[in-house]
């Protein structure tokens, strides 16, 4: 289909915040291509910011990032995840990054005589936004974030109402995510926070035509006629989206709730009957493991699950495929000591040091991954995770005393991570230059880059092929100066960029399963076809458990 063929389905959320926008966006997404439609999905980001990138985790949750080297919105993890839409630049717009645009072209003159003003130059600049991604599929599914009611969301909800106009009535779908609370004390589902919802949709132009009704139990005819009276929808519009403990379900869910006949039907869109086995299957694994492995995730954002998003969904994956149940237990690093690792981290099967920034809970992490190496438990570190394991094998097995990470200590000794200040970029075409005063915002080494894996390593065990690509998101690197000593003393250089000169991947002899690649394996990890690393790393683990029966 061509542009003008695409369909669009604009999803919003009413009453408050986290009722799960991006993953019904993305299960909408699923269900579309079950029925054999292509689908590309979008979020629109009211705050200012560019980008997520320059945003503290505890704030924002995980920066999510793309093979075009974007840092976007975690809920384009959801969209990836749940659909084999693959996205890029054009799939996360903010705020600042429309504003961006349309300044740049007022300074540049392309408004030459008019006043530049939100309606219609910034609106006309998200319609343009949200056409960039409708090249080549059957539907784009189109996430405003925020919820009705913010100052923030006006100008992106102003753009969509247009865009039925345009677009044409049978092409434009609204879909409303709202929240049906259950008031224990009276009984009672109550619908109240979904009709003012829908009234302030209305008040600026939008007519939802299904709504999702966030919900812990599912409504009942009489329940869902009133609110479709209420609302100016269809009784068969009003779709229960009921809590679920596996996020995976939800899918299922929603079509037996009826939600992608009523898209199709709404949008006249044939399609052939929808498959969905292979998410019933996927369930079905979920909920029947034979094993279980417990791993610690030592980190700083500990108290925040959302900053690990895929981390936590990748170790879910590579759970499923070796019939595994995995039970996170996220350590604080800046708790743990050389002295009470062992207490801290004995039920472990599997320590895993994720991504990170700063010197906070450097030395726990250091701690834990030394634990590890001396008491042969299997060890993932990911980017800072990798840094970490190269510092303390340098520390306490290369005899470096002092060694250190150049972003925590600049006068270390042993700079075994260090800040390139220039190179070529192969990728990219260009030579990049950074150094301790560089802008902060989209300068990291990001996005896909090639790696080489050597063979008879875990990593090519694990890969099964020696090119491979992954995506990365980090300012510091393996300093090569120390290779060699680092490499004579047992350290393995498993995966490099394929001229040599980037160290990617390093393991260790002599332990079962150790292992630090210098990029984020977990942004691309899928349900269905889980990441190579994370189930060899959760093979080792059960390994290590001995096996232990769920
Ligand atoms: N802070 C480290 C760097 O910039 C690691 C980044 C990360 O773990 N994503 O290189």
């Amino acid at each position: 289909m061509d542009e003008k063929g695409a369909k669009f389905i604009f999803v919003t959320g009413g009453v408050l915040s986290s009722l799960g926008k991006g993953l019904a966006s993305a299960c909408i997404g699923a269900l579309l291509e079950s029925r054999g439609l292509t689908v590309t999905l979008q979020k629109l980001d009211p705050y200012i910011n560019v980008d997520p990138g320059t945003m503290n985790p505890f704030q924002h949750g995980e920066v999510f990032v793309t093979d075009d080297g974007t840092e976007a919105d975690l809920d384009l993890g959801h969209y990836e995840r749940f659909t084999h839409a693959r996205l890029g630049h054009n799939n996360n717009f903010t705020t600042g990054k429309i504003y961006d645009i349309v300044i740049t072209k007022e300074r540049r003159g392309d408004y030459l005589g008019g006043t530049v003003q939100v309606i219609p130059h910034i609106t006309d600049q998200i319609k343009d936004s949200i056409r960039l991604v409708a090249k080549g599929v059957d539907v784009v599914i189109v996430e405003i974030g925020g919820t009705i009611g913010d100052i923030e969301s006006l100008p992106f909800l102003e753009a969509i109402r247009q865009f039925r106009a345009d677009a044409g009535k049978e092409n434009v779908l609204y879909v409303h995510l709202t929240l049906v609370p259950y008031i224990g004390k009276a009984g009672e589902l109550k619908t109240k926070p979904t009709q003012h919802s829908v009234k302030e949709l209305r008040s600026i132009g939008i007519q939802p035509d299904i709504l999702l009704c966030r919900t812990d139990r599912f409504l009942s005819k009489d329940i869902k006629a009133k609110i479709a009276m209420f609302c100016n929808v269809g009784t068969d519009a009003v779709i229960t989206a009921k809590d679920v403990d596996c996020i995976y379900e939800v899918p299922l869910i929603y079509h037996n709730e009826g939600l992608d006949s009523k898209i199709v039907e709404l949008l006249n869109i044939w399609t052939r009957t929808p498959r969905l086995e292979n998410w019933e299957q996927l369930c079905r694994g979920l909920k029947e493991p034979e094993y279980e492995v417990n791993i610690a995730v030592v980190g700083k954002y500990v108290d925040l699950t959302e900053s690990y998003k895929s981390l936590n969904e990748a170790l879910v994956h590579g759970g499923l495929s070796n019939h595994c149940r995995v039970t996170l237990t996220y350590v604080d690093s800046e708790s743990l000591t050389g002295d009470n690792c062992a207490g801290m981290l004995d039920k472990s099967d599997g320590i895993l040091v994720p991504g990170g920034f700063g010197s906070r809970g450097i030395e726990g992490k250091i701690c834990a991954a030394r634990y590890a190496r001396e008491n042969k438990i299997p060890y993932f570190g990911i980017c800072l995770g990798m840094q970490i394991a190269v510092v303390e094998f340098a520390r306490n097995v290369a005899g470096m005393q002092g060694a250190h990470s150049s972003e925590i200590d600049l006068d270390t000794p042993f700079p075994v991570i260090y800040l390139m200040t220039e190179w070529f970029d192969d990728q990219r075409q260009a030579l990049q230059k950074r150094d301790a005063n560089s802008a902060k915002g989209g300068t990291m080494r990001l996005g896909a880059y090639p790696c080489t894996l050597q063979k008879d390593t875990l990593a090519y065990t694990a890969y099964g092929q020696t090119e491979i690509s992954e995506r990365h998101r980090h300012r510091y690197e393996f300093n090569n100066e120390y290779r060699s000593r680092l490499e004579e003393s047992g350290m393995v250089v498993s995966g490099t960029s394929p001229k040599g000169d980037l160290v990617e991947i390093i393991e260790i002899k002599d332990h079962p399963w150790y292992l630090g690649c210098q990029f984020h394996p977990e942004f691309k990890s899928r349900p269905m076809t889980p990441h190579p690393l994370f189930q060899a790393f959760i093979k080792a683990a059960l390994v290590y458990s001995g096996f232990r029966k769920a």
